[in-house]
């Protein structure tokens, strides 16, 4: 039997490790910086060091590396040996210095920066990050860190997400201390990121280039049998998923991820893995590295693990839901109704800041979850639609409707609520949350963003989230701060608000083309694509937001806002230029290989047995060839809008591609799935949707 607990966080320095392994000084005094941020005195860095290298190299690591996560959206690593020459002498001893646990200077200039780093100093440096914990994997010590310029300017996804975290706990703590919470209590969000994913045989992966080169198919007739009779959803798990999730959950929980859930998901060989939930910063590097052990774990079992928000067209794409909550400092979980009139209102006072900052920021939340692959997922009837609302539940709303009314809640029991002298009627967990279709819904006592994509890092959604919520209790704050009657400010506080944003909550489904319309006529933001997204990133009101809350710089967001235009225009090209390649070299010469098969039985049946024999073969051809003709003509025209949007930059070319290359694609994969769909599969070079989806038996 295997020790599951001891399993658990044994490739992870961790607490229990520091407490045993460090002196008691350097232990107190490494805690400390980690909690506060400050930066680690070089003494205590050396011991650290010198302490990690042991246990590391008992671990059986020869290298570290500093492990960052770049705008790429993955993570980045180099490493280096603990290899260091005897001094004076011969041979080698294994050394670390604190300088290194520290400090990195990759250099890593081909990663993108947006033109930061072209303005200010050019290199790039790493610097652990103390709040998360080193771990071994594959014979390296990996150290969390950030990466950023000389001058401080963050190049990576980790520093934003720090300061947002930072930002958002001085605002709750000021909220915190109205109700009377102890000075400098505080908060820290916590986040739990459920991964979906697709599992297919690698053999068959490897025959398709649009999926080994774009993580997704640009064309494919639909199966005959997609995800219609619901069989895959939480049914039983094959054997070789199986053994997959078991090493998985293994590798996961030795690297102390709480790998928690796993099931079978709506598609064919589509699944889900749900962690337990933890601190934002944390389940942030956790969920990177859920995604890289899940490749590699994958590869080891002769499978390709796809994190592409759709890989297949007609059956659902990947998310990646996450879930959001605010645990303060003394174990209390922000966002559940609590048991007191004083809880009831502080619970009620986070969660309409929550509905305040998701309607004023719409569209930064639209923005954070944009790039060209979860463009093919939002609003296409699996997924929640491009419009953010928030769904409550009906009780819930019920009850906002009756403060901001001050109306009789109408709840199992009639009661006026007077916020503050009254408990709340319980709100039973089960009823926040059937909805599925909501893209942001409030579950019992967290939120749950379910925009984000499967292959979208979960640091940008929370960046904002933690962003625009403090920005709300700091509004709030200011009212109530010094408030003469706080009971009856706090009341018209949350009236006001509920009042004024409660256009963003819908209960109802939000797949429905009928939300659309009532969204419209609500004045809620419909940015469909990444292209419509991505400018409000610079809009001014934006950029001082981000600024005022010392998250992002104005140079920052310009970086990013360059690295996420050029993203996805070039993914768009380089799709565009798969699907080219494919139709060039395969997909017409299959046509045309079997026209002339065709053309030779044509012209013997016709020979033995007359004119009229060979009808229907003269159908297929004239089918097939016209097919042909088509295709060649969408192939031209593709080739020349690809052509044009390379001559483009910017803005113009994410709009550029949207409106012109993206459709070209599709029209022209229309006409191969037609050709798909008749010619012989003798002569089709590439395996079709069905032996993709049922590649894994
Ligand atoms: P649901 O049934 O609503 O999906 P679960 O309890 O199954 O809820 O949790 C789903 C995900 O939400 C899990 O990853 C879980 O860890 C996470 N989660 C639960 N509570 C919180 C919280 N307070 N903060 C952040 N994430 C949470
Ligand atoms: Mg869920």
């Amino acid at each position: 039997m295997e020790n599951i607990p001891e399993i658990f966080g044994s490739a992870v320095f961790n607490d229990e490790k520091m407490r045993e392994r460090l002196p008691k000084e350097v232990y107190e005094s490494l805690k400390k910086t980690a909690l506060s941020g400050a930066r680690l005195e070089p003494s205590i860095a050396d011991i650290v060091a010198e302490k990690m290298k042991e246990w590391a190299c008992e671990m059986g690591a020869t290298h570290f590396t500093h492990w960052f996560q770049p705008m790429t959206g993955i993570t980045a690593e180099k490493h280096d040996s603990f290899v260091t020459p005897v001094k004076g002498g011969e041979g080698i001893i294994m050394e670390f210095r604190g300088k290194e646990l520290s400090y990195g200077e990759p250099d890593a200039s081909s990663l993108p920066n947006g033109g930061l780093r072209n303005t200010f100093e050019a290199r790039g440096y790493t610097a652990w990050d103390p709040s998360s914990y080193a771990f071994v994997k594959d014979g390296t010590l990996f150290i969390p860190s950030v990466f950023i310029s000389y001058s401080g300017e963050a190049l990576d996804k980790k520093t934003p997400l720090l300061r947002s975290i930072q930002a958002l706990g001085k605002q709750v703590s000021r909220i915190l201390a109205l109700f009377g919470g102890a000075s400098g209590t505080t908060a820290t969000p916590t986040v739990g990121a459920e991964q979906e994913y697709f599992l297919i045989d690698k053999e068959v992966y490897l025959k398709r280039p649009d999926l080994v080169t774009c993580g997704r198919t640009l064309f494919g007739a639909p199966p005959a049998k997609g995800q219609e009779l619901h069989d895959h959803y939480f049914g039983a798990i094959k054997p070789r998923v199986k053994a997959f999730m078991a090493d998985l959950d293994r590798e996961l929980w030795r690297l102390g991820v709480l790998a928690k859930t796993k099931h079978n998901e709506a598609a064919p060989s589509q699944h889900e893995l749900a962690p337990l939930f933890t601190g934002a910063n944390v389940a942030t590097d956790h969920n990177q590295l859920t995604m890289s052990v899940m490749r590699a774990t994958a590869e080891k079992h002769g499978l390709v693990c796809l994190l592409h928000e759709k890989p297949f067209k007609g059956v659902n794409g990947s998310g990646k839901h996450n879930n959001w909550s605010l645990l303060s400092d003394t174990g209390v979980n922000l966002f559940e109704p609590g048991e007191t009139p004083a809880e009831n209102a502080q619970f009620l006072l986070f969660l309409t800041a929550v509905i305040k900052a998701v309607d004023d920021r719409q569209d930064l939340l639209r923005m954070s979850v944009a790039s060209a692959s979860n463009d093919h997922r939002l609003g296409a009837n699996e997924a929640p639609p491009a419009i953010i609302s928030v769904s409550l539940g009906e009780e819930l709303t019920e009850l906002l409707t009756a403060l901001e009314t001050n109306a009789t809640y109408e709840g199992k029991k009639r009661t006026k609520i007077k916020l503050g002298a009254d408990v709340l009627p319980r709100i039973p967990k089960d009823t926040t949350d059937r909805n599925r279709t909501s893209p942001f819904a409030f579950t019992g006592n967290k939120f749950e963003f379910r925009m984000p994509g499967s292959s979208l890092s979960v640091a940008g959604p929370n960046v904002i989230l933690n962003t625009i919520v403090a920005e709300a209790l700091d509004e709030f704050a200011t009212r109530l701060e010094g408030s003469a009657d706080f009971h009856a400010d706090l009341n018209n506080l949350i009236r006001e608000t509920v009042a004024k944003h409660k256009r963003i909550i819908f209960n109802g489904d939000g797949y429905s083309k009928s939300w659309e319309i009532e969204a419209e006529r609500r004045g809620l933001l419909n940015l469909r694509t990444t292209a419509d997204a991505l400018p409000c990133f610079v809009k001014e009101e934006n950029r001082r937001l981000f600024e005022k809350y010392g998250v992002f710089t104005e140079a920052e967001i310009y970086s990013r806002y360059n690295i996420l235009l050029e993203s996805y225009s070039t993914t768009v090209d380089i799709e565009a230029l798969t699907a080219i390649d494919m139709v060039k070299r395969n997909v017409l010469p299959a046509a045309e290989a079997y026209e002339k098969e065709l053309c030779d039985l044509i012209g013997e049946k016709t020979a033995i047995l007359g004119a009229d024999s060979a009808r229907t073969e003269k159908d297929i051809l004239a089918k097939v060839s016209s097919l042909a003709e088509a295709l060649v003509g969408s192939l031209g025209d593709l080739e020349k809008k690809v052509a044009y949007s390379k001559g483009l930059a910017g803005q113009p070319q994410a709009v550029y591609c949207k409106e012109e290359v993206l459709p070209a694609m599709e029209e022209m994969r229309a006409v191969i799935d037609d050709l798909e769909r008749i010619v012989d599969a003798l002569y089709w070079r590439f395996p079709t949707y069905n032996d993709l989806l049922y590649s894994v038996n």
